[in-house]
């Protein structure tokens, strides 16, 4: 049995089940082996009924006291109970629509029931498993229709077995040595059938491990084997005419990074930066530099939003600074003469700075002479993403700017010195903007601070996690509700602004709050990337526990830009200890740098990797990655690997297999 053969090879895996493998994606063994449990559930020891609380998943040693019987509510549900007990009392074990129930246990028969205890109404558990033995940790898989975690669990038992001689142990024997890491094979199992937690977190640490090392050889690979200049640019003087288009003094922090970007330009190889620095330090004006120093060379530069109403307010900054006749904005609903009339004008060069959304590089844009690429407030750094833009202009440079940092202990382990720039310093004149926990009971002073600063004529965001609460967040309140509560409830003019509205409704909104028709917008997270007023000078979010802490801070980010005092004001349906301390993080401090470390220490790497926000993707076992001790070793050991023929050799296997990952991107990238 191989690594690569279908599952369907599989004794009792037919077409039906292999169809609904197919919908998580796995077809080989290979995916099954790398289909990671979410969670565990520890049965490795029995509790008892008296002790355990609601909510708690436990195993039980119980007797039966009577056998199971069975109730057909309606059509389509009939559900089984059964009554059993241990020394500490008595549980009703029920089952939904699992008939077969009634013959797999019996009355006076011993047996060990594992599940969540449910309290709400006398005590049961719903839907447990019955054992004859202690299951040990069970793994938690995600699954869909048709799968149950028992036919997972055989199914990678079935391929760790099936296998176990095709599971070739992928890092050198020194390297595993030197940083303590278990062997692939045990790592595996360790994952899918631990004996104990300690054989979880051996498996993680192999795992993560191996997928940071993997993801740094590939990153260095990226930045070796990035296309060489066809030409050396020009750049003498660039940064000091530039800086004279301005209407401010460049801070020192905003000139370090315009001058890393010319070393980066000035060099034999294309530019992949990050532009790192928080809400208001001043990243536009970096690019700027950057799309200054192509043009000044003949070339195009095209400058990406995430948003229409970022791209707008692009579009007049550049128009501003490099002059309307110079510049080409192509935006959605346009007419279509008129956006024929932009693309002749971005086709025969005429536009030297382009400006739009994302969209800019698919579809039918054609470029002159594309030399530099810059995408504002995206998230995503990656390889990928490289190699997306490349693709577009074959020749281009690329600077992608991010508003929640990664952590920089993290983006220095990830991409190293070179490629990261970071603004750590606000221009002048800002002031920082307090921030408060609100406990519930001072909600309406709040908004009658609120409504006061309104009448002055100040502007507040008010901010919730979700639009028309979904159901599995049932307590959230929607913008929607606070929205119409807060128009009754305050005496000056309210706005809505969410992502479900269309977009000619939501510049009509955020032009009606930048105009000050409204003083107080209700919004969810949209206008993170959206909007810049500087008369608004309240930022509440409600339900901030929700939120991540450089999301938080991002928010908090759009007051504060005039010259009157701001205040942010932090909302939490969680008033735990840990809730609370998280959140005060934000009081203490105001820089992005220091918040995403915050975070970073208190929840891990996994966080920045696995969430789609930071979106780091090409990990596939980001959510192995607990300790950033780990990745820092991962790190080091691909730059041992990079440095040294002898270990370059030893390796080759890891080498070969970076090398194929980054070759795998581009060619996806060429095919669409
Ligand atoms: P962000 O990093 O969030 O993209 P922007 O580039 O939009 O920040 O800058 C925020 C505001 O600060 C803009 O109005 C910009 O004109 C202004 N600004 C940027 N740099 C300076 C500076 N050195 N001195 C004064 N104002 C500045
Ligand atoms: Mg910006």
């Amino acid at each position: 049995m191989k690594l690569t053969d279908s599952i369907t090879d599989l004794k009792g895996i037919g077409p039906r089940k292999a169809e609904a493998f197919g919908k998580l994606g796995l077809f080989s063994m290979h995916d099954v082996l790398y289909h990671f449990p979410r969670k565990y559930r520890d049965y490795s020891k029995t509790s008892c009924i008296m002790g355990a609380k609601h909510g708690d998943y436990v195993a039980l040693e119980l007797k039966l006291k009577s056998n199971p019987k069975l109730a057909r509510v309606r059509r389509g549900l009939d559900i089984t109970t059964a009554r059993a007990f241990d020394q500490s009392g008595e549980i009703n074990l029920t089952w939904y629509n699992q008939p077969y129930r009634m013959k797999a246990v019996v009355a006076g028969e011993c047996v060990y029931a594992c599940g969540r205890v449910d309290r709400m109404h006398g005590v049961k558990m719903i839907n447990p498993s019955i054992y004859r033995q202690l299951p040990g940790i069970l793994p938690v898989y995600p699954v869909c229709a048709g799968l149950s975690q028992k036919l997972l669990r055989d199914t990678v038992k079935a391929v760790l077995e099936g296998c176990s001689e095709g599971i070739e142990e992928s890092l050198p024997a020194s390297m595993r040595q030197k940083y303590g890491l278990i062997g692939l094979y045990d790592a595996l199992r360790g994952l899918h059938f631990p004996g104990n937690m300690e054989e979880i977190k051996a498996a993680r640490q192999r795992l993560a491990f191996e997928d940071t090392l993997l993801f740094s050889l590939t990153l260095s690979m990226m930045q070796y084997s990035l296309p060489k200049r066809e030409q050396p640019l020009k750049l003498e003087g660039t940064m000091s005419s530039f800086i004279k288009l301005l209407p401010f003094e460049p801070t020192n922090a905003q000139l370090k990074a315009m001058e890393e970007i010319r070393r980066n330009l000035a060099g034999e190889r294309l530019m992949n930066r990050l532009l790192q620095g928080d809400v208001g330090s001043g990243k536009t004006a970096v690019a700027l530099y950057a799309m200054y120093a192509a043009m000044k060379n003949g070339k195009q530069a095209a400058l990406m939003a995430p948003t229409e109403i970022l791209a707008a307010q692009h579009y007049t900054t550049l128009c501003k600074i490099f002059g309307a006749e110079n510049v080409a904005y192509l935006k959605g609903g346009m007419k279509k003469a008129e956006r024929e009339a932009e693309l002749a004008r971005i086709a025969d060069g005429t536009a030297k700075a382009v400006t739009g959304t994302h969209a800019l590089l698919q579809g039918d844009v054609e470029f002159h002479d594309l030399g530099m690429v810059i995408t504002d407030e995206q998230h995503r750094f990656g390889v990928k993403q490289r190699a997306t833009i490349g693709a577009k202009g074959s020749a281009a440079d690329v600077l992608i700017m991010s508003a929640t940092p990664i952590p920089r202990t993290l983006a220095m382990i990830l991409y190293g010195d070179l490629s990261v720039s970071c603004i750590d310093e606000l221009p002048p004149g800002r002031k920082p903007v307090a921030a408060r926990l609100v406990p519930e009971h001072k909600r309406q002073d709040m908004y009658k601070f609120i409504a006061e600063q309104a009448k002055a004529g100040q502007q507040a965001y008010i901010v919730c996690p979700l639009v028309e609460g979904s159901d599995s967040m049932d307590d959230v309140q929607s913008a929607v509700e606070l929205y119409e509560e807060l128009k009754k409830q305050l005496s000056v003019p309210v706005g809505l602004l969410h992502g479900q509205m269309s977009n000619a409704a939501k510049e009509k909104a955020a032009e009606a709050f930048r105009r000050g028709e409204t003083g107080v917008l209700v919004a969810t997270t949209v206008i993170e990337v959206g909007v810049d007023v500087p008369n608004a000078t309240i930022m509440a979010i409600e339900n901030a526990d929700r939120f991540g802490l450089a999301q938080l801070h991002q928010l908090r980010g759009r007051v504060g830009r005039g010259d009157k005092r701001s205040y942010c004001f932090l909302l939490s349906g969680d008033s735990s200890e840990a809730a609370q301390q998280r959140l005060s993080t934000l009081v203490k401090t105001n820089s992005g740098f220091e918040i995403a470390e915050t975070d970073l220490m208190m929840r891990g790497p996994g966080e920045f990797l696995g969430k789609k926000q930071h979106g780091i993707s090409e990990f596939a076992a980001a959510s192995l990655a607990m300790d950033i001790s780990v990745m820092k070793e991962a790190k080091d050991a691909a730059e041992e690997i990079l440095s040294d023929r002898q270990a370059m050799a030893e390796a080759s296997p890891l080498i070969h297999r970076a090398w194929s990952r980054l070759e795998a991107m581009n060619g996806e990238i060429a095919r669409n």
